[in-house]
């Protein structure tokens, strides 16, 4: 996993390499462009000011962080068979229309954890990666119903992922907070029965979250168990508006009282709600090569991220299911910041965001806004 993680880095540093006479890694540097010439350029790369900007990753599911190289593995240290031939034929049927045709080979591919160190080994290849990337806090998914309902404890799952978050506290310097989410497909009872499960962890555990098929299943089925949570002192995330209708995103707002909407995107469709998301400083978690893979938005030129800063919504910038939709958290910062043409102010903007709409503690959220302001005074021109 280590091997991957590098491979990954080595295709991000390659992608800024091929910026060409654009690409300058230090300022003051002369750099030889494709003509000859030298320049004395003092400016930095996109990619580069990206990686090196502090931030934080608040909409992130864990398991959808399996590799087809990590689900192989899994797959042949647990003795499993998994109906891929290769990690070729695996990656080929990432192909999606729609969330439906990802959940389904998605809730296949988690089948190969099954040990507290498969979980544990999961998230510290992904905290790897976004270590990598200039993440200082995640807030990380994962969905203990995936796991439970087939024989895997909830001990099993919990214990292996606290284990890999803080080891990566440790080792990588990168926070964490770890957020259950409920199976939106399955009925509240499910929910509640989760909820008592989780009850021996829930000092480790930040919030819950409500993920999965949206459509069909809308907030106010788990209004009961929301409130049970909040009663336990947990904060509250859903899903909301990513496909579903701009009414789902009132709903949780009214009946599951979330601190956070994940995704947001069709709360656009309504004036009134835009008005008030802004006025309340709603944080939306925007996943922008999700929308892509899952066809949210037909190309990324068109994503609303620009749209929503400018309507002064509160969005942030994440992976979401990143080794199923092409990308971690740099990738995504990276390209919706080219086909949009993020400004740096904006870049900044949103690296704030995800500090402020993060569950850290005041004075940690301000250590790291400070952070992003030495970060970027230091910084020269992007390029
Ligand atoms: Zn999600």
């Amino acid at each position: 996993m280590t091997e991957g993680s590098g491979a990954i880095k080595a295709v991000g540093r390659g992608a800024a390499n091929r910026r060409g006479a654009h690409f300058v890694a230090a300022p003051g540097r002369l750099d030889a462009g494709a003509a000859g010439q030298h320049t004395l350029a003092a400016m930095v790369s996109l990619p580069d000011f990206i990686r090196g900007l502090p931030k934080a990753e608040l909409h992130l599911h864990i398991e959808g962080s399996l590799e087809p190289e990590q689900m192989f593995a899994f797959a042949g240290r647990n003795g499993i068979a998994l109906p891929f031939a290769s990690v070729e034929a695996l990656r080929a049927a990432y192909a999606f229309a729609k969330l439906q045709d990802f959940l389904d080979i998605y809730y296949q591919g988690a089948d190969v954890l099954r040990t507290e160190a498969d979980f544990r080994d999961l998230a510290l290849a992904y905290f790897r990666r976004v270590a990598a990337d200039g993440a200082r806090h995640v807030e990380l998914f994962f969905d203990p119903q995936t796991h439970t309902s087939r024989g895997i404890p909830f001990a099993v799952a919990a214990e292996g992922l606290l284990a890999g978050m803080a080891q990566a506290e440790r080792e990588l310097g990168v926070s964490s907070k770890l957020i259950l989410c409920f199976l939106r497909h399955l009925d509240e009872d499910a929910a509640f029965a989760t909820l008592r499960e989780a009850e021996p962890w829930l000092d480790r555990i930040v919030g819950v979250g409500l993920d999965s098929s949206e459509v069909g299943h809308p907030p106010s089925k788990f209004a009961g168990v929301f409130r049970a949570a909040r009663e336990r002192g947990l904060k509250l995330v859903a899903h909301a508006g990513e496909e579903g209708p701009p009414a789902y995103v009132r709903e949780a707002l009214d009946l599951l009282h979330v601190d956070r909407i994940d995704h947001g995107n069709r709360a656009l469709e309504d004036a009134e709600l835009v008005r008030r998301l802004a006025r309340e400083a709603m944080t939306l978690t925007v996943c922008p090569l999700s929308n892509l893979k899952l066809c949210v938005v037909g190309d990324l030129a068109d994503h609303p991220l620009k749209r929503m800063l400018q309507l002064g919504l509160k969005a942030t910038v994440n992976a979401d299911d990143p080794a199923y939709f092409g990308g971690y958290l740099a990738e995504n910062w990276i390209a919706v910041s080219q086909a949009l043409g993020l400004t740096r102010e904006d870049l900044v903007t949103l690296a704030k965001n995800s500090f402020t709409g993060s569950f850290l503690a005041p004075e940690e959220v301000a250590r790291h806004l400070a952070a992003i302001d030495a970060y970027a005074q230091a910084q020269p021109e992007i390029a």
